[in-house]
């Protein structure tokens, strides 16, 4: 929903859009559509959640955002400039503005280095001098959490959790503007994952850094994100502010996914219905919910339109 008292959003996606090439004859090419005509936006200093199941195209429109996949259709502003125009000077400012932090630590971290060559690489790339790389690579890793002692040692030398701060400190020694956090807290333990989720969030008070949180696990996108935009097959579901759409939610799968967290108090549980799960055929056409959809009808092999409500947007025939 668009809203004049706002500033422009620093991220503006439109219609973007990524396919795959799966099979090819003489005469025809059948594409799959990992991302299919998306839009959002992202506000400075905002955590925005972006659920959905595994291979709902999450991953993928992260790394569009930061053009480390190439988009085949659609727009990408930052700070109000498409990103496929810059200028050799604008794109390195866009690479000094714009950082990832990677699902599995484990693998996003060179083994071979310390902790202080991993968080100094990106000053190095800017060409920052040597002083100043010490004393922010510093910063970093207290901010993210650790002490000093952490930058002599090794990734190995450290637990799961340590090695997600020492990637987050190497994501914002830059100080950027926005991050795509890619799902940060699945190869972690459940009492860790909520301290990555808090860190995420005072480095956004703190810092005023723009978060898109990436994740399928919608209790965490609740507690931490102030917008949730929901993915399903490549496209979007529903979406809008956190409370409307995860309180209210309107469109099936996104009922589906609320009903997924287990109530709290013993009044919500006894109130709580469950939404019967269908699985039939699936349709080329239409609603991509369809063939798990418990409310699918006629019109459903019919494209959904979007439907504006006072705080989301949902994608679909009967709402
Ligand atoms: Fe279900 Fe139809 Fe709505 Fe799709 S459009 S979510 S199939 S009711």
């Amino acid at each position: 929903m668009e809203n004049d008292s706002k500033p422009p959003p620093l991220v503006q996606i439109r219609g973007l859009s990524k396919k795959y090439l799966i099979k090819k004859s003489l005469f025809n090419k059948e594409y799959f559509y990992a991302v299919n005509n998306v839009s959002f936006d992202i506000q400075s200093s905002s955590i925005v959640g972006l659920v959905g199941e595994s291979g709902s195209g999450k991953s993928t429109i992260g790394r569009l955002l930061l053009k480390l996949v190439q988009k085949d259709s659609g727009e990408i502003l930052f700070n109000g400039k498409n990103i496929y125009k810059y200028t050799k000077e604008e794109e390195k400012q866009f690479r000094k503005e714009t950082s990832i932090v990677f699902q599995d630590p484990r693998t996003s971290l060179n083994p071979r280095w310390k902790i202080k060559d991993i968080i100094e690489e990106p000053l190095i790339v800017h060409n920052f001098p040597k002083k100043e790389r010490k004393q922010l690579t510093e910063k970093a890793i207290t901010d993210a959490g650790l002490d000093t002692s952490f930058l002599d040692r090794y990734p190995s030398e450290l637990s799961g959790g340590q090695r997600q701060r020492v990637a987050i400190a190497r994501a914002i020694v830059l100080s950027p503007k926005f991050i795509v956090a890619d799902e940060p807290t699945s190869a972690l333990d459940v009492s860790i994952q909520l301290q990555i989720v808090n860190l995420i969030k005072k480095l956004q008070k703190e810092k005023n850094i723009a978060f898109l949180f990436i994740s399928h696990d919608i209790n965490l996108v609740g507690i931490l994100c102030d917008y949730v935009v929901v993915l399903y097959r490549g496209e979007i579901m529903e979406k809008g502010d956190k409370e409307a759409v995860l309180k209210n939610p309107k469109h099936p799968y996104t009922k589906l996914l609320v009903a997924s967290i287990p109530p709290k108090s013993p009044k919500e549980r006894k109130n709580f219905k469950e939404i019967p799960e269908v699985f039939r055929e699936d349709i080329k056409e239409g609603c991509v919910f369809f063939h798990r959809c418990p409310y699918a009808d006629e019109i459903c092999k019919q494209k959904p339109p979007v439907k504006t409500l006072k705080n989301q947007e949902v994608y679909c025939h009967f709402v």
